[in-house]
């Protein structure tokens, strides 16, 4: 069965517990592990907060959530239109942050890739980002 959800939220701190909510009920639906969930749930997490904190830095921009799901196979896109990312390869490196003055770790793209089976960003700066992680349920017996 092909499923899907698409909704967006204003780009706020507390959005990224709501963002990780819908995907986590959405995920219900693909009879989920307790690990596969907690799995997107973080992944989710770590996106959202990046088009919050990164894309917008204010709460004046929109993040948009997609969930799809077809035989098991889950991708979620998290995309914003916010400051965008010069060099996507640096930025996705481990311990890499634009942002050390805020205290960040430079561990949210690695977090994703860990918890996910693939994870692809585009981007342009100025335009926005784009972040569309994939992940199959169901594999361990
Ligand atoms: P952490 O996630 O560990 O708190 P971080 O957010 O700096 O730290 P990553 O999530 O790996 O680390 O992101 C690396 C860098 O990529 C960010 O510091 C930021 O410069 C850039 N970045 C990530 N997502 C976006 C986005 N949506 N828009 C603009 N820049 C982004
Ligand atoms: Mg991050």
């Amino acid at each position: 069965m092909k499923n899907y959800l698409r909704t967006s939220f204003p780009s706020v701190t507390r959005n990224e517990a709501l963002a990780r909510g819908v995907a986590a009920q959405f995920c219900m639906l693909l009879d989920p592990t307790v690990e596969e969930l907690s799995d997107v749930r973080t992944a989710v997490s770590e996106a959202v907060t990046n088009a919050i904190i990164h894309g917008y830095g204010s709460p004046d921009g929109t993040v948009v959530l997609e969930l799809e799901s077809e035989d098991g196979l889950l991708t979620v896109i998290v995309s914003d239109e916010g400051r965008g990312i010069e060099d996507v390869e640096l930025a996705m490196r481990p311990f890499y942050t634009g942002a050390p003055d805020k205290e960040r770790a430079g561990m949210g793209f690695a977090v994703m890739q860990a918890f996910m089976d693939s994870v692809a960003v585009e981007s342009e700066p100025g335009k926005g980002t784009r972040v569309t992680m994939r992940k199959r349920f169901g594999t361990d017996e």
